[in-house]
């Protein structure tokens, strides 16, 4: 960590960077770059983790709290369908008045509308909040969403895996350990999973690159186990607009939190750099735009993202964008001087 440290803080730009695309032209050869059309679906916004960079969630009891039934989920699913989407990533707040039953059904009626649709769900925190109000471990929770028929689970919340920038920022959260615990026990399971960061709360470069760790060291558990662990990562800067963190912030030399174009590359090369046992790393730009995410496909990043269609969650902190057709990416990839190749969830060329 040390080593990697020093280079994060002490290489030139452009070197980061061409080091970083060098690694990604070792592990993903050739000049295509993936992308996934799928939708976002942020089913409940009800949630009791307050999190302080989240301008998503509101209390259970709040007017504005609400949970989508089946048949609205289910309609934006067709909706997916027919421009050739094939996932659905939907994830919501922790929302302590759904019974882990109510999952279940969902997830398995969805599945019987849309059986040709890959259901990426949730992510560790609500299956803690699942597992708390079923009164059952998070393995068990996992296994009979598996069953009902999930096929992945998102690494959302993740933010950084670094105890006390973590607590400080999302204290009820819960520590990093949980948050590898779950994912190790999804990994085992053989469920779809990637990895995230939110950076940018005001950490060290140092807490930087132990987050890296952290994911870095599950990939090898799973990997000498056999498994294939996390498919990618995938890094964006916190969203500093209407929440508590940046209020708690305002006044503050801005450039320490969040994260200019810069700091947004010099961070993606790293973690292409550090994160070797890793297959794919993702351009973000809905929190970037489009224009420095093409800048992100020589910095190391070999996929670009996803459709999404609609995004709540970051968006309500301000990000860019919340939707782009797949003809928006396979331009964006284009004119950034590479071949645009379609994949699914699992990351295999459709
Ligand atoms: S980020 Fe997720 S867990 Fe945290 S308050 Fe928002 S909805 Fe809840």
């Amino acid at each position: 960590m040390d080593q990697a440290t020093a280079i994060y803080a002490n290489s030139k730009f452009h070197d980061l960077l061409n080091m970083a695309q060098a690694r990604r032209l070792d592990m993903n050869p050739g000049n295509q770059v993936t992308y996934l059309v799928d939708r976002n679906i942020n089913y409940t916004n009800a949630c009791t983790i307050n999190c302080q960079f989240c301008s998503f969630y509101r209390p259970p009891d709040h007017p504005e709290a609400y949970t989508q039934t089946v048949d609205e989920i289910s309609e934006r699913i067709s909706a997916l369908e027919e421009v050739g989407g094939t996932r659905i990533l939907m994830q919501g707040g922790v929302n302590p008045d759904l019974p882990l039953e109510w999952y279940t059904e969902l997830i398995s009626e969805l599945r019987s509308r849309h059986p040709d649709i890959a259901f990426d769900c949730f992510s560790p925190i609500e299956i803690e909040g699942i597992a708390k109000v079923a009164n059952k471990t998070t393995a068990e929770v996992l296994t009979v969403l598996k069953e009902s028929g999930m096929t992945g689970l998102p690494g959302g919340g993740a933010e950084m895996l670094v105890d006390n920038v973590r607590l400080d920022v999302s204290p009820i959260k819960g520590s990093s350990d949980r948050w590898i615990d779950v994912m190790r026990e999804a990994q085992r399971l053989d469920l779809t999973t990637s990895a995230t960061n939110v950076f940018g709360f005001g950490e060290t470069l140092r807490q930087r690159i132990e987050h890296l760790d952290r994911i870095r060291n599950l990939q090898d558990e799973a990997n000498s186990e056999g498994r294939r662990g996390f498919t990618s990562f995938i890094a964006w800067p916190v969203q500093l607009e209407n929440n508590s963190f940046g209020l708690r912030n305002r006044g503050r030399n801005r450039i320490e939190l969040g994260a200019g174009p810069i700091d947004y590359l010099r961070h993606l090369a790293i973690s292409r750099l550090y994160l070797d046992n890793i297959p794919h790393i993702q351009a973000s730009w809905p929190t970037m735009g489009l224009g420095i995410a093409q800048i992100g496909l020589s910095a190391g990043a070999d996929d670009i993202g996803s459709t999404m269609m609609e995004e709540n969650v970051v968006s309500a902190s301000g990000t860019t964008r919340t939707s782009a057709s797949e003809l928006e990416l396979r331009k964006t990839i284009e004119s950034a001087g590479f071949t645009p190749v379609k994949r699914d969830s699992d990351y295999l060329h459709l």
